[in-house]
């Protein structure tokens, strides 16, 4: 067993009389949390641990289960029906040039707030023997350039399993990224080992898709985890999930952003909370989203500002969302105002008129060309019609 694996093994908490033992039973209630524990999976590990500072802070309120997971309101298991998506076990095909590949059901800590909570944890969920059809979807597929893999998280799989997938993948044509999705770096930094580093590189180009939410997971144990991901020629992003009670404040979000460059990660996605079952209580409204975005845009630098996404319930896709600046649009102009409020005006192009040769092709074609209007004809083509050409 490898050093990570006896970490998760024998230091974890995973639950809840240890729980209860390592923050009093006047403060986690076993029975009154039974249910919540119950209907989700619960595992933290000493880093995710070390990161809680007090009762209630942002760290506690991502792994510690409370009772207001049982209060279903708006929330639906699969809220991005990604099972409606899925044409074979373990594989979602949503977009047209990218697919997911579920790998692992399982994970080192367990976010209370997690969308696929109806899989994760649950290792008959995400079947590790069902691999083959998988396979032979993504090669029939050659639209697919990009798979992401996901579960759970990839990195609680062995460095011989994943080098698995990772030749299955790259013996795939057509298949040019492989993407990790991995919570490991701020739960596991332990996980990234050297021997992961060296084989990965075989594989390239892998990018990881890291999961920070507040600033305070990038401890120095992350950090240089980070580091060697980047030595190692693994492009990093983040996706982080907007969640109330743990960094719904502009402040935070600018700090978290400003980390996560500093170890050498893009900020990829601020994600809206979906609407799941059980992780409802997470939810901020729309508005606080776009004030955030609002607080990055233009008062920092283009890099640390992620793109702000819906997973659009019922599985339509991420829309992105953007703060309103434009004001106003048409044909001469474009007002708007900049990230302090003030107004500016753009002026579009002038409508140049068209040629007589383009007006005919026009006319056979039935478009407008790019930035000329369709209404000027010419003197020749009046004269021709008139003449009956
Ligand atoms: S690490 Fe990701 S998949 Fe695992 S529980 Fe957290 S959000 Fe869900």
């Amino acid at each position: 067993m490898s050093d990570w694996q006896q970490i998760i093994k024998d230091q974890s908490i995973a639950s809840l009389e240890k729980l209860a033992e390592k923050f009093g039973h006047d403060v986690i209630d076993v029975e009154a949390l039974k249910p919540a524990f119950d209907n989700f999976q619960m595992r933290i590990t000493p880093e995710a641990l070390e990161q809680i500072k007090e009762v209630g802070d942002p760290m506690w309120n991502q792994y510690i289960p409370t009772v207001e997971e049982l209060d279903v309101v708006d929330g639906v298991i699969d809220s991005l029906d990604e099972d409606g998506d899925s044409p074979v076990p373990n594989i979602t095909h949503r977009y047209p040039d990218r697919a997911l590949f579920l790998v692992s059901p399982v994970c080192a800590t367990y976010c209370r707030f997690c969308t696929r909570r109806r899989k994760v944890g649950d290792p008959e969920k995400i079947p590790l023997n069902q691999y083959d059809s998988a396979f032979q979807y993504l090669r029939e597929h050659t639209e697919i350039r990009d798979v992401i893999m996901s579960g759970g998280d990839p990195m609680m799989l062995s460095d011989r399993r994943l080098e698995y997938l990772f030749q299955q993948l790259r013996a795939i044509p057509h298949i040019e990224i492989i993407r990790i999705g991995s919570r490991i770096t701020s739960h596991l930094p332990e996980r990234i080992t050297p021997e992961f580093c060296e084989m990965v590189q075989k594989y390239h180009p892998i990018f990881m898709n890291t999961h920070f939410n507040h600033p305070s997971e990038l401890t120095p144990a992350a950090v240089a985890a980070l580091d060697r991901l980047s030595r190692a020629g693994v492009s990093l992003g983040c996706q982080t999930v907007l969640l109330k009670g743990v960094n719904d404040d502009p402040k935070v979000m600018m700090k978290l952003m400003h980390e996560l460059l500093k170890a050498r990660v893009r900020p990829y996605y601020l994600y809206m909370a979906d609407q799941v079952a059980g992780g409802e209580h997470f939810r901020t409204t729309v508005q606080k989203g776009l004030e955030i975005m609002q607080a990055l845009r233009g008062w920092t630098s283009g890099l640390a500002v992620p793109q702000f996404v819906i997973d659009s319930p019922g599985g339509g896709g991420k829309v992105p969302l953007l703060p309103e600046y434009l004001e106003s649009m048409n044909d001469d102009e474009v007002v708007f105002r900049n990230y302090e409020g003030k107004r500016f005006v753009y002026k579009q192009p002038r409508q140049v008129p068209a040629t007589p040769n383009e007006v005919e092709r026009v006319a056979e074609l039935d478009v407008v060309p790019i930035g000329r209007k369709k209404t000027a004809t010419p003197r020749r083509t009046k004269r021709r019609r008139a003449a009956g050409e």
